[in-house]
Order: C-alpha cells, then structure tokens, then sequence
C-alpha cells in the first residue's frame, strides 16, 4: 500500500483530541495573537520518545494557551476537520476539554458552542461528517466534573455524542472516577474512556465495569490475558493511536506494534492520530505505517475503518450511510489482492 492510495481511501475517526490537533499553521496565527513566544511554540509537539505520558501532555499547556477566546477555537476547530477532510476522513469525533477553555471568562457552554460552529463551518465545504465527545480532565475534583455534567444537560446539542476522561491515568485511576461516568451514562451519554495506556491493564477492567463501550488506547491489555477475554467477552472497541503510544513509550517500536496480535485474537480495534499535531501525524500516515511495520492489509485497512464506524457513537442511519459509501470505494481494491 502507498501513500497516495492510502489518503485516498475513505477513513474514520473516533479519537482525536481538538487542541493537540490544530494544524501547525493556524496555531502560528493563533500565537501572534496569544502572544506566545518562538520558545514556547517550539513546544507543540512533543519529542519522539518521552520519558512518559506526563511529559507527552507537556504539549498541551502552551496549545491551549491560544485557545481561550470564542473566535480561536472556532478557527481551530474549522482548520483541524479541514486537514481531516483533506485526507479523506469521513467521519470524525472530535474530543476536548471545555474546562480547559475557561481562562479568560469563556463559560463551558461558549466554548462548546464555538467548537460547533467551526464545525458547521467546515462540514459546508468538505465530505465529512463531525461529532463531538466531551472530555472530564483525570486532575479535576469531582465537584468540577460534576459542574460539567450539569452544564452539559442543559445544552440540546445533537453533536455532541459522548463522554471521556482524559489526563495521567497513573496519578488518577478509574476508580476514583467512578461517580461521575456513572452520572455521564444516567444523563444518556456514551462513553469511552483512556485506559491502558500506561502499562496499567487493571484499568482496562475498571473501564468496561464502569460500562465503557470503547477504550482510548487499551495497548496495556496485550499482556493480560484477563483483560484480552473480558474486551472479547463484552465487544469492547480499543481506540489505538500507534504513533502516540509509541512516544509515551507505552509501545517499545514500531515493530511491536500489537496490531495483529490484537486482530489475530478478536479484539475489535480502529486506528487514530490521538493528536495530530502533537504527535506530528494525520491517519493517512498512521496506516502507512502500520502496512510498513505491522504487515497491515488492504482488507484489514476496511476492517479497522468498518469498525470505527460501527462503534461510532454516530446515528444509526449515519453508519449505514457511511459503511455503504466505504465498502463501495474500497471494493475494487480488494478484488485487485485477492
Ligand atoms: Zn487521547
């Protein structure tokens, strides 16, 4: 497989975080503005290789630095799905943090707002269809995550489709987190949570108890063969990001990359950039990689698009939609291998 096929080919989605997604270019702009200095900027993207997940989230303190004002996040978000739609993802779900928004007066329902008018904004130009989950930060007190719940319930967005936890799962585990994604689910969102990122399988476990559908990263699980039958058992989807795992050094390389092992043994996987600017990646490279590295298929490339989209938190009407439009695009490729 190369590049150009691989861009072409329709793609999907489920986890890519809006602020470490922000194209290099626009976050230039949005620094004159926010007054951010060359060194700070040098931050944007993490090394490689971090020492761990900590220093991978470093990124993101100068990022949302730019990202505090209604306009700012409105022309980051229209410029993120560009790039997505540019490389032919078809369907996105965006993630972010509105308290991390808040700085300077934004309340969590105007940072909501303008991230949904970047996205009508871009969906009128491009092929692309946007949802949005909305992320508690790990870090916050539950008086905090709760405040957002409750924002959350009075806004009547269609967009905005599930729940996450995102920050240092090795400092704040599931458990602590327990009330409120049980309060997420009792309020009718879905949710997916990052587990097992950081060698921390247990977490995995915690996830789906807490009734976790689909789990951001869950490499972890590799090593576990209880937590391996308890997401084949319950047909749990894991949100791998192989270019992020591998800087957070919860994968060692490239080439051991658990891809196959995963497919080979029912696990239901889909491919994502976590952050593509962060982590300098789009999709088109995350697969190029893969088919490089990890001996990833023109068949199994349809596998992991079909089940994104089948997991998505999209409308049913959408999936239907969008696994035709796929199926149809990649069918002769297929017939080509075989
Ligand atoms: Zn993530």
């Amino acid at each position: 497989m190369n590049e150009n096929l691989i861009k072409s080919l329709p793609k999907a989605e489920l986890h890519c975080h809006l602020d470490g997604s922000v194209p290099v270019k626009t976050l230039q702009e949005l620094a004159v503005k926010a007054k951010i200095n060359q060194q700070q900027f040098a931050k944007i993207q993490a090394p490689e290789k971090c020492h761990d997940l900590a220093e991978y989230l470093e990124s993101f303190d100068v990022i949302l630095k730019m990202l505090q004002t209604t306009e700012s996040i409105e022309i980051a978000t229209l410029a993120t799905i560009q790039a997505a739609a540019q490389e032919n993802v078809r369907y996105l779900e965006l993630r972010f943090a509105p308290l991390l928004h808040l700085e300077q007066g934004l309340s969590v329902i105007e940072v909501i707002n303008a991230v949904c008018s970047g996205i009508t904004l871009a969906q009128k130009e491009n092929n692309i269809h946007v949802n949005l989950l909305i992320c508690a930060m790990r870090n916050h007190s539950d008086a905090l995550n709760l405040s957002l719940l409750a924002e959350l319930k009075t806004l009547h967005e269609k967009r905005v489709v599930g729940f996450d936890f995102a920050g240092d799962e090795a400092k704040v585990d599931n458990q602590k987190i327990a009330p409120i994604v049980q309060k997420a689910l009792q309020n009718g969102l879905e949710v997916t949570l990052h587990s097992g990122e950081c060698g921390c399988s247990h977490n995995v476990i915690e996830a789906i108890h807490l009734g976790a559908k689909r789990i951001g990263h869950g490499v972890a699980i590799k090593d576990n063969p209880k937590a391996m039958s308890i997401c084949q058992q319950n047909n749990i989807l894991l949100e791998l990001c192989p270019t992020s795992n591998i800087q957070t050094d919860a994968i060692e390389d490239w080439q051991h990359y658990p891809l196959q092992f995963f497919l080979a043994n029912h696990i239901n996987c889909c491919i994502n950039t976590d952050n593509r600017t962060v982590s300098n990646t789009n999709l088109t490279q995350e697969f190029l990689k893969l088919a490089q590295y990890c001996q990833l298929t023109i068949k199994q490339m349809l596998e992991v698009t079909s089940n994104a989209v089948q997991y998505s938190f999209a409308s049913d009407e959408l999936k239907k939609i969008l696994i035709k439009e796929i199926e149809q695009i990649y069918r002769p490729y297929l017939e080509n291998t075989n």
